[in-house]
């Protein structure tokens, strides 16, 4: 690909691309998952993708939550922004120390940089009054319960099957800006690799006088990378996960993988509610999002299919 005909990728990570869900999230552990992805996305530099990456941390907020509340007897807890920001260096810091070893080994000076991201929120998102959004462990249906009854937590049900399938879940504000978009396009611009609007970004409300506040809230991390996406013009929203394809009637005896389809049939499968709240259907209706505001196309796949999916082999591929 000519340099001026580089498409530009924006890949949002899921929280397996960080850390599995049987793992205790040691550094070790994380280095080693990042080291995964990080292999797909040196491929994706390969075939010329200008990339932006965005992920999900919903593992290590949730860790670095309990840090909070157990270490409180001898250091002041954070609240849920900084929190969102202490993860977002965290991940950032493990994505650019690896990315820059591979590209070192290889003799490519490439910088690699992480934006600490706010993305803005509307202080009356109906979601304020409905938490949607899952954080933490998944739990069984007695223990997720027993959590609402003892600790207040709203709790819903996330997966069909499995004998744990119950989450926590927080309030999920729309997005409708990135804050930083500016500074991160210019750093695309300038030939880096970015990270940015990890863990869905900072949500922060606009006062009436223009200064901005930082809210306890969680934005899902594929809506709000789809507004990045949007705001940095890319081309191609690649949405990685732990599944292949969105399927309809997920979970059921007559399952089907989605390949190519318009944004039309993926409306009209969103509408009939094949895709969970919280998990799928926030992929595709970022993905729907994006084709409609003239992305060229989205993409939902796993991780080792990423680079396949891109050149049409396999993944649920959305456009106009
Ligand atoms: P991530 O960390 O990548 O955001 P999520 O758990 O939020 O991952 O979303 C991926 C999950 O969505 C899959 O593991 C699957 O269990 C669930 N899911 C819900 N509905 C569907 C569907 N219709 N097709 C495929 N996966 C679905
Ligand atoms: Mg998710």
């Amino acid at each position: 690909m000519k340099n001026s005909k580089r498409k530009l990728v924006v890949i949002a990570l899921g929280g397996n691309a960080i850390k599995l869900s049987n793992e205790r999230g040691t550094a070790k552990e994380q280095f080693k998952n990042v080291a995964v992805t990080c292999e797909q996305l040196v491929k994706m530099n390969a075939m010329g993708y200008k990339l932006i990456i965005t992920h999900g941390n919903g593992p290590q907020a949730g860790n670095l939550l309990i840090q909070q509340e157990e270490g409180n007897k001898l250091v002041p807890a954070q609240p849920m922004d900084i929190v969102g920001a202490m993860t977002q260096g965290q991940i950032g810091y493990m994505f650019q120390n690896t990315l820059q070893n591979y590209f070192r080994q290889k003799g490519k000076d490439i910088p690699i940089v992480t934006v600490v991201t706010q993305v803005l929120v509307r202080e009356d998102d109906p979601d304020f009054d409905d938490p949607t959004k899952p954080v933490g462990p998944f739990y069984t249906k007695e223990k997720a319960l027993e959590l609402k009854e003892k600790k207040g937590y709203a709790v819903k049900k996330v997966k069909p099957n499995g004998e744990k399938n119950w989450r926590r879940v927080v309030p999920s504000p729309e997005p409708y800006g990135i804050v930083e978009s500016d500074c991160i396009q210019a750093l695309v611009d300038a030939h880096a690799i970015v990270i940015a609007s990890g863990g869905g970004g900072i949500p922060v409300m606009k006062k009436s006088d223009g200064t901005l506040v930082g809210l306890e809230a969680v934005i899902d991390k594929d809506k709000a990378g789809n507004k990045l996406a949007q705001s940095v013009n890319a081309d191609i929203y690649l949405i990685l996960t732990d599944v292949e394809n969105a399927y309809i009637n997920f979970g059921k005896p007559d399952e089907k993988a989605l390949g190519k389809i318009t944004v039309t049939e993926a409306e009209k499968y969103l509408e009939e509610g094949h895709f969970l709240a919280g998990s799928m259907g926030p992929k595709v209706t970022a993905a729907i999002r994006f084709v409609k505001a003239g992305g060229e196309r989205a993409i939902i796949t796993s991780l080792k299919n990423a680079v396949d999916a891109l050149q049409g082999k396999t993944g649920t591929i959305i456009v106009r």
